[in-house]
């Protein structure tokens, strides 16, 4: 069962998808996490078009970033969007970085910082990953990134690698 604590703290969720109709993949996700009790949605970015980062024997990515507000603690919204990322048809193969049709990682929890078995917070591939700084950058202009430095210097040392911002039409 989750604990819902009375305390609200803002998260940042990466969202993404190369299987199945990724941009449907991700809508479907984004409607599920602000459809959760204890979740409040507050920001939601610009898609994207990312290259493989593992295997690149797979189709490119579609991701995204949501902000919200929630009283889960930290464990219980990585269950709750494990449960999701389940709910949409991720099999969980021996490849890493394999293709998926949803990814959901737990970006930033406030400004904690958690090193436990299940979960690192701020998620380890925030700082140099072109297609989670985008997107995140979209949803907050300002942001200090604890234990690696402020989104701005951040994005100003990372590669675009192949990251294109989807148009209206594309992201119909
Ligand atoms: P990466 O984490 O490098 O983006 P991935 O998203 O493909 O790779 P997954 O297979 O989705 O990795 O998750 C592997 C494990 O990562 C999960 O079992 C989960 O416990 C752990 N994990 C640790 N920190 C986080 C986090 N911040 N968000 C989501 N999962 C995390
Ligand atoms: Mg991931
Ligand atoms: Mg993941």
């Amino acid at each position: 069962m989750n604990s819902a604590s009375p305390l609200v703290t803002n998260a940042y969720i990466g969202l993404g998808s190369n299987l199945d109709s990724p941009i449907e993949q991700i809508k479907s996700a984004r409607l599920a996490i602000k459809s959760l009790a204890d979740v409040e949605e507050l920001s939601f970015s610009n898609l994207y078009a990312s290259t493989p980062m593992g295997p690149q024997d797979q189709p490119d990515y579609v991701n995204a970033v949501m902000g919200i507000a929630t009283r889960l603690s930290p464990l219980d919204l990585l269950h709750t969007l494990q449960a999701i990322e389940q709910a949409h048809g991720r099999v969980r193969g021996n490849q890493r970085w394999g293709a998926r049709t949803l990814d959901l990682d737990l970006l930033l929890y406030g400004d904690e910082q958690i090193a436990c078995p299940e979960l690192t917070v701020p998620h380890v591939g925030i700082a140099e990953r072109a297609f989670v700084l985008y997107p995140l950058s979209d949803c907050v202009q300002d942001l200090f990134i604890p234990g690696k430095g402020n989104i701005t210097d951040l994005l100003a040392q990372c590669q675009l690698s192949g990251l294109r911002r989807l148009n209206e039409h594309e992201s119909a």
